[in-house]
């Protein structure tokens, strides 16, 4: 039998990667890792986590306008978006070396350079050192789609919307899935004038539609402006750095930024794929089977390289469940069924299971249930700003087949309702649930 330098090889040091290459070697493989850039990949470094803190902070801003309704005076309220980012990344410092940290305690190797293969079970780091692995993983991620036009290059993404100098005070945000609605409340929030542009009619495609209608009519309300149905022309870069954005059939704009919030194409440039003959579809992403594995077949891959589903959470599972399948002698899949979700948009929107229009072509017969309300905080808040829950069930079993929320903290309430829809609950167990009063969530248990 060949011998190897390792026994896995992992390519990027992101959630996915990170976790295939702790459990591989705690089931006694000799691992190492290669990560280009920093430890950690895109959630810690640029995207769930830092996201999520600027939700928070922007979050101040209602609250500290809502704050003197329940008695509160704040004089001299500002807001000093320099002294968020840093503490954000102070933070995200601090994950990295946590991360980086899992790797060594573990006895992981970690080469902080770029890592190609060059051969079978060979792969050359930056630096020319050539390695062999019996097994390589490619957890190497996404990176933002950018849109071609003349000028685009003067767009960031949300890669660099965590570092910006100072808070754009009119930016045009591209796209209107997950990132464009989450940047477009935090740059709302953060008292920016925001102009979302989409080039089809619907915000968040996939999700329930009277959630989504719900959040365009609060954006609206809250100020951020929208441009169904147009696509960009050009943006001219003028003297003084503003940005003149054109889309057609729209009068040109000046802004401060462009930012491309418009998918993510799956890391595949340089890695040497083709040297050994791994498939890749349509956009790049590698094909898999259900273990994970590309049709070389020492060669695996999880994550977004793979574009399955572009969650954090469910690379985590893929990565968890090749090592367990190769090294720990327990072969596994990972249940792409039913994954609840959220967008941190302002309020939240989060989801697990089927649409009420998904519901209705797959089932047919299904009975829809829906509350539609004021929180309690809104409503002395004097925010008239409404919740709706969906729940959709099979009228043949009563089964939940689908739970859609937007409401603040729709996220933490979903991750809990979310168990119950995957182990195949019905409205009847939720009606024989009693009530937790005076909450939001009780209004799962009291739906009509
Ligand atoms: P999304 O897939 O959510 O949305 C992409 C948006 O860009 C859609 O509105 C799409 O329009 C539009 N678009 C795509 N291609 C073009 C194009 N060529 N020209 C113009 N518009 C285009 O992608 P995001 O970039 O927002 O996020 C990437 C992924 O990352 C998400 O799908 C999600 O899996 C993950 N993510 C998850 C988060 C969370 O869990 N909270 C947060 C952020 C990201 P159309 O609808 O017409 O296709």
């Amino acid at each position: 039998m060949a011998d190897y330098d390792f026994d896995l090889f992992t390519i990027g040091a992101g959630s996915g990667g990170v976790r295939a290459s702790r459990i591989a070697a705690g089931h006694g493989a000799k691992v190492a890792v290669a990560e280009e850039y920093r430890v950690g990949g895109t959630c810690v470094i640029r995207g769930c986590v830092p996201k999520k803190m600027l939700v928070y902070g922007a979050h101040f801003a209602e609250d500290l306008e809502d704050a003197t309704r329940f008695g509160w005076t704040v004089e001299g309220k500002s807001f000093d978006w320099v002294k968020l980012r840093d503490v954000v990344q102070g933070d995200v410092d601090r994950l990295e070396g946590l991360y980086g940290e899992t790797l060594s305690n573990h006895d992981v190797t970690v080469f902080n350079e770029r890592a190609e293969i060059t051969g079978d079970h060979e792969i050359t780091l930056a630096s020319g050192k050539v390695v062999t692995a019996k097994y390589i993983l490619v957890a190497t991620g996404a990176r933002p789609h950018r849109l071609d036009f003349p000028g685009a290059e003067h767009a960031i993404t949300s890669n660099e919307a965590f570092h910006l100098d100072e808070v754009p005070k009119k930016i045009v945000i591209a796209g209107g899935g997950y990132i464009a609605n989450e940047f477009a409340g935090i740059f709302n929030e953060f008292g920016s004038k925001v102009c979302l542009v989409n080039r089809g009619d619907q915000l968040l495609r996939g999700y329930d539609e009277a959630l989504r209608d719900r959040l365009l009519q609060i954006s609206l309300m809250k100020g951020i402006e929208f441009k169904f149905n147009t696509t960009f022309e050009s943006i001219e870069k003028q003297d003084d750095g503003k940005l003149l954005v054109k889309l057609t059939g729209e009068d040109p704009q000046l802004v401060d930024q462009v930012m491309f919030a418009t998918g993510r194409v799956p890391n595949i440039d340089g890695l040497g794929l083709e040297t050994v003959g791994v498939e890749t579809g349509e956009n790049g992403a590698i094909q898999v089977d259900a273990y994970s594995k590309t049709n070389v077949d020492y060669i695996y891959a999880v994550g977004d390289v793979t574009d399955r589903v572009q969650l954090t959470p469910v690379a985590i599972r893929e990565g968890h469940a090749f090592a367990d399948t190769v090294f720990g002698d327990n072969p596994r899949t990972v249940d792409h069924s039913c994954i609840p979700s959220a967008v941190f948009s302002h309020p939240p929107i989060a989801a697990v299971g089927m649409t009420e229009g998904e519901a209705r072509n797959k089932l047919g017969n299904i009975k829809v249930y829906q509350s539609d309300f004021r929180p309690m905080k809104n409503v002395l808040a004097g925010r008239n700003e409404r919740s709706l829950f969906k729940m959709i069930c099979d009228a043949a079993t009563d089964r939940i087949v689908g739970i859609h929320m937007i409401a603040p903290e729709a996220a933490e309430m979903m991750q809990a309702a979310a168990i119950a829809v995957k182990a195949g609950l019905t409205k009847a167990d939720f009606d024989a649930t009693t009530a937790i009063h005076p909450t939001m969530a009780e209004e799962l248990v009291l739906m009509k």
